[in-house]
């Protein structure tokens, strides 16, 4: 199997972090400092039966972003390219104006979205379900997978969801 993942999600939810775990390398910088990662980052996923790109795409939770429109609409057309989409959010972070803006422009979009809940390990349960409930009320995902990018809890699971989508 074969396919192209973009991750998308506010500054600091996790996308770097994920993507380096995926292709096993340090190839997108990781920092506390928004807007770090300037560029599209594509990282291949190998196995024996399956080759996946993943796109991290920057910029893309602000209509006027700092590093222009031609930013943030590249990253508005890779979107249209890919087999999934997996949303990034933090369980021990509210919804925000960024998250909303890229819920409009995913709703108009037809590839399957995955809620990917990040920082697992930051946040208890009930709060983690009360976050899950509040993202679900505001647009269908096709999968809602909680995971943490930093200690790899649920990493093979989203791997393999994935997988099965393409
Ligand atoms: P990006 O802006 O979405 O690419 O976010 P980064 O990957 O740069 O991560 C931002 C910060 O969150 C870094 O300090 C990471 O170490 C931290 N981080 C990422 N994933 C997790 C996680 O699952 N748990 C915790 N506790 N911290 C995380
Ligand atoms: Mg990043």
């Amino acid at each position: 199997k074969s396919g192209f993942v973009a991750i998308v999600g506010r500054p600091n939810v996790g996308k770097s972090t994920l993507l380096n775990r995926i292709v096993g390398q340090k190839i997108a910088i990781m920092s506390d400092k928004a807007q770090t990662t300037r560029n599209k980052i594509q990282g291949v996923y190998t196995t024996e039966d399956t080759q996946i790109v993943f796109i991290d795409t920057p910029g893309i939770h602000k209509p006027k972003s700092r590093l222009g429109d031609f930013m943030v609409e590249t990253a508005y057309s890779a979107l249209r390219e890919v087999d999934v989409v997996l949303f990034m959010i933090s369980a021990d972070q509210k919804r925000g104006k960024g998250d909303d803006f890229i819920i409009e422009r995913l709703k108009k979009s037809n590839v399957p979205v995955f809620l990917v809940v990040n920082k697992l390990d930051k946040v208890q349960p009930d709060q983690l379900l009360l976050t899950i409930e509040d993202y679900a009320k505001q647009m269908e995902f096709a999968e809602v997978v909680p995971i943490s990018a930093t200690e790899g809890n649920n990493f093979e699971t989203l791997m393999q969801i994935i997988e099965d989508k393409l």
